[in-house]
């Protein structure tokens, strides 16, 4: 192969100059990316060579080193592990990680610059950090199961080149070439420290070397020397197998930024031992903000899997079902075959028994949450509550328990206040039996809904549904604490005593009756906009509302069905007069020309009125104008 040189994607090289000039505060993470990336491909080999033996036949002792050559002005840091090919090194090296750079652009639009050091987690950009530190680096590697090694090359400013080269073994190693202001790294104190306080707890010895031995070095330093650089930098214990009294927050929140690339650190920790049945150790964590992917399609990473300390996987679904997307951690268990593949874990009935044992310890922690400390918890579920709702619809086995962790605004809570369904429920209204919600794509039209004024009326409160999922949820909420979930814009509801709804009931067969050609003629009118129009039983100061009928398809289901090109069924609603309402006795009395008019005028202003848009706005503003005259 000849030489090539490539110009860094465009994209990259303005990622570059973030990277360098604005990124990280602290320029020396870029040592922990790099043992990071180390350790990652050393675990990829040792999990390639479960299965296929030949790939290991080396029989390497893992490990990682960091070379220095304070003449030089250089640091190298090499592994064993899996290495790469010319296409990985373009693949990796070249774009920014597979994740992809338009989104990591988008979000940066989105964001700003505020975000970046949370991005640049999210994007795989940790390789990059290097340029941080040096103006040139250089990636010689060569990947196991292939014979030709190869040389990457870049100092940023002329983008990079790939050549085939030489090296011993299989493995990989990135040579930096330190700048004039950054030559503390080239220290062994300053190498150590870092190592201690970013990558304590990899799996695999990290070890120091002085490539620049002076010749004429004494006896006793020499010995120092290499009595410092025979031992490890860090302590590889893998923490999650530690006691939770032995570990530091900090020793925890380094460990969880290593695993996630969330520079952020955990919102909460959460170590623990499953016992009995299958024996494993996990360290849980629940992140302080939710990725901004984690509503798009094809969530890969969960929780990492260990098996005897070999990283198996971190497949989703393995360990977490998918309304848990959001924990992040690690599980170790001896109780599972090494040789296990993913595919296989799927059905294991020991990772099964893990899985759910997972699933009760995040909710136990979460139900503590709840109990010991109601501000962290609502910090928690603004960050991920609309995830965790997906599991009442998904997983029937643990419904209730999701269900009492629920909260949802209400038109009484003030804004920004939400509610949990036992403190609903708690305060219903006497003679109130069902549990009542709105559905609006936005709390302030929930809140100004006319729907809501003959709930209000009778002292009901009603649960505002805003989320994009909670209307999807209305299906599978069923009931809570034996009370139905009842939308108060659908079908024929009524509030009250059962006198009181008998008295209702009887007034609007009498108004029906004195109203009944007015109705006719209005659904004349509007027979291509509405189903039906009939004398309304939530209404106390409006003049009319829409509603739907009660088995009608959600209007955000309706949506998606018409956006994938399905046709949606009819949606036609209900068209609700408020019978006591003087404008709409006054408009009861109109005939012709003027009637058509004034009904055209109170159907927008029931489209208005929830926040829907009006068809034809010049018309309405038309009519309301020739009225305002009149
Ligand atoms: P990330 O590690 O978050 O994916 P990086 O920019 O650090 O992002 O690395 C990009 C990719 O380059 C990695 O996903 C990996 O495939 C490859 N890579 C980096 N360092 C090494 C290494 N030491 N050995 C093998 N592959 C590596």
């Amino acid at each position: 192969m000849e030489k090539k040189t490539s110009q860094f994607k465009a994209e990259i090289a303005e990622m570059l100059d973030l990277v360098v000039n604005s990124l990280y505060s602290k320029k020396e993470i870029f040592l922990r990316e790099l043992v990071s990336n180390a350790s990652d491909a050393i675990d990829r080999a040792k999990y390639l060579g479960l299965t296929e033996k030949d790939l290991v036949a080396d029989s390497p002792e893992w490990a990682i080193e960091i070379a220095v050559d304070k003449t030089a002005r250089t640091m190298m840091v090499s592994d064993n592990g899996i290495g790469m090919d010319a296409d990985d090194l373009e693949r990796s090296l070249g774009t920014i990680a597979s994740s992809g750079t338009k989104a990591f652009r988008q979000a940066l639009k989105e964001k700003g610059g505020e975000a970046l050091p949370e991005l640049i987690g999210q994007f795989g950009v940790g390789f990059y950090a290097a340029f941080m530190v040096a103006d040139r680096v250089r990636v010689v590697t060569k990947k196991r199961g292939t014979s030709q090694a190869y040389v990457w090359e870049s100092d940023m400013s002329g983008g990079y080149t790939v050549e085939e080269g030489g090296r011993d073994g299989f493995g990989t190693s990135v040579m930096m070439h330190f700048r004039d202001d950054q030559q503390e790294y080239l220290d062994f104190w300053r190498v150590s420290d870092l190592v201690k306080k970013y990558s304590d707890f990899i799996a695999y010895p990290v070890r120091f070397r002085t490539v620049d031995v002076p010749a004429d070095e004494k006896e006793e330093d020499r010995k120092r020397r290499e009595e410092r650089e025979g031992k490890p930098l860090n302590t590889m214990v893998a923490l999650w197998k530690r006691a939770k009294k032995d570990v530091k927050d900090e020793e925890y929140a380094e460990f969880y930024k290593h695993l996630t690339h969330d520079y952020d650190g955990p919102f909460e920790t959460i170590p623990f031992s499953g016992e009995g049945a299958v024996e494993f150790k996990a360290l849980l964590f629940l992140p302080k903000k939710a990725s901004m992917d984690i509503f798009m399609p094809g969530q890969k990473r969960g929780l990492s899997l260990y098996v005897r300390n070999v990283f198996i996987g971190d497949d989703i679904e393995m360990l977490l079902p998918t309304w848990l997307r959001f924990v992040k951690g690690v599980v170790d268990s001896s109780d599972l075959p090494l040789n296990v593949s993913r595919e296989m874990l799927q059905d294991d009935a020991v990772v099964a028994k893990i899985k759910s044992a997972v699933v009760g310890k995040v909710l136990s922690t979460l139900e503590d949450m709840k109990k010991k400390d109601g501000k962290r918890y609502d910090e928690f579920f603004g960050a991920f509550g609309a995830v965790l709702k997906e599991g009442v619809h998904v997983d029937w086995e643990h419904a209730d328990r999701i269900k009492k962790l629920l909260k949802y605004p209400t038109a009484r809570s003030d804004a920004g206040k939400r509610v949990f369904l036992e403190d609903y429920v708690k305060d219903m209204a006497s003679g109130q039996s069902d549990i009542y919600y709105i559905c609006a794509e936005r709390e302030e039209d929930a809140r100004r809904a006319p729907q809501l004024e003959a709930a209000r009326k009778h002292g009901c409160d009603v649960l505002l549904f805003c989320d994009p999922v909670d209307e999807y949820l209305t299906e599978s909420l069923r009931e809570f604490d034996g009370k139905k979930f009842v939308d108060v814009a659908k079908g024929d509801v009524q509030f009250g005593s059962d006198d009181e709804k008998k008295a209702e009931t009887e007034a609007n067969e009498k108004a029906a009756g004195e109203l009944k050609g007015f109705l006719e003629s209005v659904k004349k009118e509007l027979s291509d906009k509405v189903e039906d129009v009939r004398v309304s039983t939530r209404l106390t100061d409006s003049p009319c509302c829409l509603v739907a009928k009660e088995y009608a398809l959600p209007p955000s289901m309706a949506r998606m069905m018409r956006a994938m090109g399905q046709g949606a069924p009819d949606e036609k609603r209900i068209l609700e007069v408020n019978a006591s309402h003087p404008l709409v006795r006054k408009v009861s009395a109109l005939s012709g020309q003027e009637l058509s008019d004034a009904v055209a005028l109170l159907y927008d202003s029931a489209l208005i009125a929830e926040g829907s848009p009006v068809a034809d706005g010049a018309r309405f503003t038309k009519l309301l104008a020739g009225l305002m005259l009149k």
